[in-house]
Formats: C-alpha cells, sequence, structure tokens
C-alpha cells in the first residue's frame, strides 16, 4: 500500500492569483518566478498552468533547459546568470534572457563571438542595498556599456535590482532602494524591474515595467503577521494525510522519541503519516495545529520522520483513516511556518520527492 501523505495543487487557485498580480500591477508584465521546482509546486505544471504570463523567472541555467524541453515557448529569465561559456552558449541556443551581476559574467559576454546563434536579452542586475548580487552603481554603468558592444547580446537590455525589506511596511529601506534604483536608471531608455511579491502588494511607486512574483502566485503573502488570503490569493498547495493509528492512553504516558510530552490524563492520540522525511518542519513544537476532519487538534510530542502525534481529547469520535490537512485550504501554511519559528517559502519548498502530488481545478 502506498503512503497516505500527499500534497494537493490547486491549479485554478494558481490562475487566480497571477489574475491578482495583474489587477495589482496593470501597467507591468509579470516575470512568473517558478525557480527551486516553483517552489515545491512542480515547475513544469506550474508553467503549464500559468502560461498566461509575459515570462518565466528560475534560478538556473538547468532549470530553464528543462523548461524549454517540456515545451515552454514564454522567455525565460535565468536568474542567476551564466557561470561559464557554455551556459552563455545554452542560453543562445535555446533563447533564454540572462541575468548579469558579476564582472565575471560580463567577462564571459567580451569572450563570446557573433557565431551562428542568436543574441540573448541580459538583465543586468544593480545593488541598491541588498549587497548579495549586482553591480554598485559605478560598475554597472560599465556593464551596460559591455553588454552594449558585445555581439552576443541583443539591444535592449532590462535593469533590474532586488529589495531586501519590501516585506517590512515600516523599513525605510525600500524606499532608499527605490530612489538609488530611480537615479541610476532614469537616464536610460531601458525597460526596469524591482517589484518582489511584497512590493507588488504594499509599494505600487516600484512595479516599473516588469514584476517578479513570486511566492504569491502560491498564494502565501510574504508578510509574517498576515496571511495569502487577506491580499485576495488563495492557496495553491495542500499538504494531506490521514490518521494511521488512535491510541488510549494513560496519564503519565510519554509519547514519541525523548518521551519529551506526557499526557495529563487519560486521553487519545492520533498518529498521523507526514513527518519531516515529507517535508514537515521538524522543529514544529507542541500546540502546532493540524487539522483532522476540518477541526484543529494540537500537536504533540517530536516530530518524526514519517509521522507525528496529536492530542485527540477535543475529538474522541475520530478513527483510523480519517481526513488531516497538515497546511492549505483551511489552515494558512502561514501560521505553521509561524509556529515552526521558519517562513512558508520553506515549507512548500521542502516538500519532498515521496510525497504524492495530485492536481485538483477547485473554483477559487
Ligand atoms: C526569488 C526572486 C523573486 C521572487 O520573490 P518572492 O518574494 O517569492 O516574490 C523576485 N526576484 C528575484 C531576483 C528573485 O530571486
Amino acid at each position: 500500500m502506498s503512503r497516505s501523505a500527499w500534497v494537493e495543487i490547486n491549479t485554478s487557485a494558481l490562475r487566480h492569483n497571477l489574475k491578482r498580480v495583474r489587477e495589482l500591477a496593470p501597467r507591468s508584465r509579470v516575470v512568473a518566478i517558478i525557480k527551486a521546482n516553483g517552489y515545491g509546486h512542480g515547475i513544469e505544471r506550474v508553467a503549464r498552468v500559468l502560461r498566461g504570463t509575459d515570462a518565466f523567472g528560475v534560478a538556473s541555467i538547468d532549470e530553464a533547459q528543462q523548461l524549454r524541453a517540456s515545451g515552454v515557448t514564454q522567455p525565460i529569465v535565468v536568474l542567476g546568470g551564466i557561470y561559464a561559456g557554455d551556459e552563455l552558449r545554452i542560453a543562445r541556443r535555446e533563447a533564454l534572457d540572462i541575468v548579469v551581476h558579476s564582472s565575471e559574467q560580463t567577462e564571459l559576454l567580451r569572450a563570446a563571438t557573433a557565431d551562428g546563434d542568436a543574441p540573448v536579452r541580459v538583465w543586468i542586475k544593480l545593488d541598491t542595498g541588498m549587497h548579495r548580487l549586482g553591480f554598485a552603481p559605478l560598475d554597472a554603468h560599465a556593464a551596460i556599456r559591455c553588454a552594449h558592444d558585445c555581439a552576443a547580446v541583443t539591444r535592449n537590455p532590462v535593469l533590474m535590482s532586488h529589495l531586501a525589506c519590501a516585506d517590512e511596511p515600516a523599513s525605510p529601506v525600500t524606499e532608499q532602494q527605490r530612489v538609488q534604483f530611480e537615479a541610476f536608471t532614469s537616464g536610460y531608455p531601458f525597460e526596469r524591474s524591482l517589484a518582489n511579491s511584497a512590493a507588488i502588494l504594499a509599494w505600487p511607486q516600484t512595479h516599473y515595467d516588469w514584476v517578479r512574483p513570486g511566492i504569491m502566485l502560491y498564494g502565501i503573502t510574504p508578510f509574517a503577521d498576515r496571511t495569502g488570503t487577506q491580499e485576495g490569493l488563495t492557496p495553491v498547495m495542500t499538504a494531506r494525510s490521514n490518521l494511521i493509528a488512535v491510541k488510549r492512553l494513560a496519564r503519565g504516558d510519554a509519547v514519541g522519541y525523548g518521551s519529551s510530552w506526557t499526557c495529563p490524563e487519560d486521553m487519545p492520540v492520533g498518529v498521523i503519516a507526514f513527518g519531516y522525511g515529507d517535508g514537515y518542519p521538524r522543529h514544529a513544537p507542541p500546540g502546532t495545529p493540524v487539522l483532522v476532519n476540518g477541526t484543529r487538534v494540537p500537536l504533540i510530542g517530536r516530530v518524526s520522520m514519517d509521522m507525528i502525534t496529536v492530542d485527540l481529547r477535543t475529538q474522541p469520535g475520530v478513527r483510523v483513516g480519517d481526513a488531516v490537512v497538515l497546511w492549505g485550504q483551511g489552515l494558512p501554511v502561514e501560521e505553521i511556518a509561524r509556529a515552526a519559528q521558519t517562513i512558508p517559502y520553506e515549507l512548500v519548498c521542502g516538500i519532498t520527492p515521496r510525497v504524492r502530488v495530485v492536481e485538483v481545478q477547485e473554483p477559487t
């Protein structure tokens, strides 16, 4: 018998969330970000469902090649860019857009010749304060000149940068980064891109020509104290399982590894087939909510590889086989992430390969 852990992917919700992006940024085109296997939702599936987008964004050449091999014809932006001459050749052959963020990468462009393959479009990345990838403003002018002189590059680069604190509405950093970006780019006639999901939702002045939504496409908010539903988004992933055992334990019985949780009274305890081997966060503490038959019950004991245990005192009638939701429909993944002191991005990306995936289309 196969394990009962599975995730449901609601394709209608994906389409709805893209529509929501377009409502919020009506004058921008959309690069749908589907790196990390579509944030754990299946990169090819997400690309197929979101074919109404203007472009896709992935982290690496490998992910881009996988998309081209599966028949994706839209522009694909490789956010990490290229790290070797053959990657540039692949980018040209597969018509990929590449981000250029370092002098090593401009050197690779300089070394390229105008041979048979078509030139690629580059997205030149400025560091406006995140201090991860990107050119300092002075170097960025040189990078733009270099791209202009390069036979392997088209004449219409996009100028982009990435925001460090867009998910903090009270932070001054976003406005500082925007001002820097504006000052640098306004002298050029090129298209511009700055906004991730948080900026699409909270900072309309950052939208420019291309927005780059990731997490919000999956129905999840980037803001720590909210849920996607409150932003007009619909959760796409629901992680599901079943009860595989119901035990009647006695007061004083300890549950799970480390015997760290002890029954305060005689009580029913449920065992659910979903553990950290499936992507449930191992650090979720006792009290983290789990839905059993649509009702919240608290996690107890430690999370194991294949199982978790829950307190069924409020649900004495439940039976083996009853339905469980770990997060998604009826239980926001944002809430589970908060309980486990992580972010919802990590939870959805962390679903492991052994978990079955079932596509559903449920009206939003
Ligand atoms: C991942 C990524 C995004 C999307 O970020 P979200 O917070 O998921 O919307 C946008 N731009 C770049 C450069 C990224 O790497």
